[in-house]
């Protein structure tokens, strides 16, 4: 009785644990996606070059864009510390964005779910890690329409190894050919049609969709795609036609991945009967 008390209490303090450091590694992406877009791509992309940029990026303590009070270690906090400044900055009350402690929220809750069906400590921060990347690739993408290079190492990376780790996979002469088949498919797309696809997707979805596997490229695939139709249906301005639209597709292209590897997770882990694509060998 008393054993299984503290193995509730060990659970418990787990899932916290895992909590805090999803949401603490939201808060560390969103702000270190805010200072590519600001040194790489905005009015400080002058300032500082190579090396130096990134040790800036990296190293600056963190502070109001507005009036560059510094932000104390309290106020820091994920998501308590948005509600102890009530979304403002102490010093000039500027409002922040209610996006930043939503995405603490969202990767706290997901680290929790995915250790949840995996069971797997390091696959699950492991995952953590490659999903706060995509969160960088969604916000330079709707910022910019640009899908940071810098970033695609560490995407690849974070990626073999979540597959690994989550599901025992290692990439294989198939996933040579589903990155090789969407990165033709791309440039076609891109050598054919001025305008149909940015340099960027031609370099990233074929990596997202190795990253996926097969079969789960199709799943990849259609949710980017479905995705993008259905948010540019519902966030057009009144009367605006989607004709001619430019689209941040980096943005969907992540979400679409994201969304598959809650997929991954489901039917590697639990198999569903009727839902499992590898069938039963019995
Ligand atoms: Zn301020």
């Amino acid at each position: 009785m008393e054993e299984s008390i503290w193995l509730s209490l060990w659970t418990l303090s787990t899932y916290g644990i895992l909590f805090f450091f999803g949401a603490s590694l939201a808060s560390f992406y969103t702000t270190l996606g805010e200072r590519i877009l600001l040194y790489c791509y905005g009015k400080k992309r002058k300032e500082f070059l190579g090396f130096l940029r990134w040790k800036v990026i990296f190293s600056k303590p963190s502070h109001c864009p507005s009036c560059g009070h510094l932000v104390t270690k309290t106020h820091l906090t994920p998501i308590a510390g948005w509600f102890l400044t009530k979304g403002k900055c102490f010093q000039c009350q500027t409002p922040l964005p209610k996006l930043y402690p939503l995405t603490e929220l969202l990767l706290g809750i997901v680290a929790v779910f995915v250790y949840f069906v995996s069971e797997d400590i390091a696959g699950t921060i492991v995952l953590l890690f490659l999903l706060g990347h995509l969160l960088i690739s969604m916000m330079t993408d709707v910022a910019k329409f640009s899908l940071d290079y810098e970033n695609l190492p560490f995407l690849i990376g974070f990626g073999l190894l979540s597959n690994y780790l989550l599901f025992g996979e290692l990439p294989t002469l198939e996933t040579l050919w589903v990155y090789l088949g969407f990165f033709v498919f791309y440039l076609l797309i891109y050598l054919l049609f001025r305008g149909g696809t940015g340099l960027g997707d031609v370099l990233f979805s074929p990596v997202f969709a190795a990253l996926a596997g097969n079969p789960f490229w199709i799943l990849y695939f259609n949710s980017a795609y479905l995705l993008a139709v259905g948010f540019s249906f519902l966030l057009r301005k009144k009367g605006e036609s989607l004709k001619g639209k430019k689209v941040p597709m980096g943005l969907y292209f992540s979400l679409g991945l994201f969304l598959t590897y809650f997929a991954k997770l489901l039917v590697h882990y639990y198999n569903w009967e009727g839902f499992s694509i590898y069938g039963t060998i019995e």
